[in-house]
């Protein structure tokens, strides 16, 4: 059996899993492990919160395949492991209809204020005040996307139960049967709602700026189940607190764990702690994932959910 290390607790069925399969838990154990053991090291199972660095990677100067638990991948050097040949899998697909749900909740939750509703049910409000304020409509209307792959197509799905009209964005048009708009600009400035379903990276950091959010305007919804690093976050509190954002909701931030009090306050942003795949179903499908790529890696060389970048 190749020898193999994993470097954070990733999940009781995983963590017993990989155990099984005799893993090192580099947690337990003392500080000098890596540096007396990481040449003998061949197979590392990690997660994307743990990531895996160029330091880590040129510690472990024989390893042939990393196996990360999660979606995203940018805590992960990927160009460095493939530039010495060295196989990366996370895990796609099993979380798409949790995220895409999520997104759909979000959305729901942040134009029909559904938490500021409970809030006002809770304080007596709606017993002293009468009738809590209107809000915006969802079916039927305009959904953007920033990011049609796997997460954002079950949103656009979605969207389609929904009535919605739908128009994406990406670096290339997808074939199939929603509008693709080459520019953000322009889809922000026709979408009611923009959903923001792509990774984190230096390409799309601060994708969603000032600009984006002006366009999307003062009815207009921001969701961003991607990654807090695509959306300009001081940006996105100046447009709420200038009323020319309608609001937003959101599962992922820039500086997360955390969400800065301009935003968290406010009756017209909803905000989830990255909670996106966040289901016991999900979760062992994705912890089952994270297994199954290092033993079809062990059987025949090949990881089942390879990244794709
Ligand atoms: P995916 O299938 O690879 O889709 C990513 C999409 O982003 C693609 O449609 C891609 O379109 C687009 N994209 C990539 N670079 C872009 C750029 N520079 N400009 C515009 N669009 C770009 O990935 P996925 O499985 O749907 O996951 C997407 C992301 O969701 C993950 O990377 C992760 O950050 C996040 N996520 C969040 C949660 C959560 O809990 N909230 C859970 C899982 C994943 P083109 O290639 O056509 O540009």
């Amino acid at each position: 059996m190749s020898s193999l290390l994993q470097l954070t607790p990733i999940g009781p069925l995983a963590d017993a899993l990989l155990a099984e399969m005799g893993a090192v838990r580099l947690w337990q154990e003392d500080a000098g492990w890596l540096a007396r053991h990481g040449a003998d090291v061949e197979l590392l199972a990690t997660s994307v919160r743990r990531g895996c660095d160029a330091a880590m990677l040129s510690a472990l100067p024989m390893l042939r395949a990393i196996s990360s638990w999660g979606a995203g991948y940018d805590t992960l050097d990927v160009a460095g492991a493939r530039a010495r040949g060295i196989a990366v899998a996370n895990t796609p697909d099993v979380l798409d209809d949790c995220v895409a749900d999520l997104a759909w909740g979000l959305l729901i939750a942040a134009s029909r204020r559904i938490p500021a509703a409970n809030r006002y049910v809770q304080a007596g409000e709606w017993r002293q005040l009468g009738q809590f304020p209107i809000t915006t409509k969802v079916s039927g209307r305009r959904l953007g996307i920033l990011g049609l792959g796997r997460i954002g197509s079950a949103v656009a799905r979605r969207g389609e139960g929904f009535s919605m009209d739908i128009r994406y964005t990406g670096r290339s048009p997808r074939d199939v049967g929603y509008v693709f708009e080459p520019s953000l600009l322009a889809l922000a400035e026709w979408a009611d709602f923009l959903v923001v379903a792509c990774g984190g990276d230096a390409e799309t950091f601060h994708l969603v700026d000032a600009a984006v959010l002006c366009a999307l305007g003062k009815s207009g919804i921001l969701i961003n189940v991607g990654r807090g690093s695509v959306v300009d976050q001081s940006a996105l509190v100046e447009a709420l607190e200038a009323g020319e954002l309608g609001g937003a909701g959101l599962d992922v931030l820039e500086g997360e764990p955390g969400a800065p009090e301009a935003l968290a306050r406010r009756d017209n942003v909803v905000i989830t702690p990255h909670v996106g795949s966040a289901t016991v179903q999900t979760r062992q499908a994705m912890e089952q994932l994270t297994v199954d790529n290092l033993k079809a890696f062990l059987q025949d060389g090949r990881l089942l959910t390879p990244v794709k970048s």
